[in-house]
């Protein structure tokens, strides 16, 4: 099982653009239109007059217009990241050498999450801001999704506060909200606490990884599947009435 994503987390060729789902119409896929535009940096360019010099040794930035594959949407997207030449997988047109790929940012977002409907505002907002900042910022990606989950927890009526022997109202961690929630839906719980323990990781020191923000949100998204999405509790109530009656 891989995130739609995986594909974009790593260095590719061009020709072999990772398939970004389109962040407006959610239906489309994002394809790069023309050619990706090439700036090589300061460095890399002094380093053309060394006796050494190799064309894998050039190195800059890219950006990409992408444009949105469904003829209804056709909307368009900017890309931005690093570039260096590197050899080509196979030949291409007998070149030896290929321009490799590595995104930062790509505005609008693609989709990091598919949404069910009736997902609460504040977690919408929050799961597509951290889509915005995925490649450049991974650890406050996660803990954007991480914070989601006190909103998603608040639109299912969990209290955020809890009355101390002392009468004095004390703040319910994130920990012992999800453990509220766990006796009512233990299923949806083990979800989010997989997502709060990769957000808890957004806040170390040595970071995270886009792997680890897209495995998180995966979690995430079981988990909104399963409070919001109508689809299994109206085929068992199908079912139920069709057995029921012997047929439709
Ligand atoms: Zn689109």
């Amino acid at each position: 099982m891989s995130h739609p994503l995986a594909t974009s987390v790593d260095w590719f060729e061009e020709g072999q653009w990772p398939a970004l789902r389109c962040g407006l119409c959610g239906r489309g896929r994002l394809s790069v239109e023309g050619d990706e535009r090439t700036s090589e940096d300061g460095q890399s360019e002094r380093l053309h007059s060394h006796e050494a010099w190799e064309p894998e040794w050039i190195s800059g930035t890219f950006s990409a217009t992408l444009q949105c594959t469904d003829p209804e949407c056709a909307d368009r997207a900017e890309c931005v990241g690093e570039w260096r030449v590197d050899y080509a997988s196979r030949s291409r047109h007998g070149e030896q050498y290929a321009n490799h790929f590595k995104i930062r940012a790509v505005w609008p977002s693609p989709v990091l999450i598919d949404l069910p409907d009736g997902t609460p505002d504040q977690v919408r907002d929050l799961v597509k801001s951290a889509a915005a900042i995925l490649w450049l910022d991974p650890s406050s990606a996660a803990n954007r999704l991480r914070t989601s989950i006190e909103h998603l927890l608040t639109a299912q009526h969990v209290n955020r506060q809890k009355r101390a022997p002392n009468k004095k109202l004390h703040k319910h961690s994130l920990h012992e909200r999800i453990d509220l929630f766990r006796a009512r839906r233990p299923d949806v719980a083990e979800q989010l606490e997989a997502v709060k323990w990769i957000g808890n990781e957004g806040s170390h020191e040595e970071g995270l990884s886009v792997d680890q923000v897209l495995a998180g949100a995966e979690h995430l998204e079981h988990a909104l599947d399963l409070l919001y999405d109508p689809a299994p509790a109206t085929l068992k109530a199908r079912a139920r009435k069709i057995n029921k009656r012997r047929g439709l």
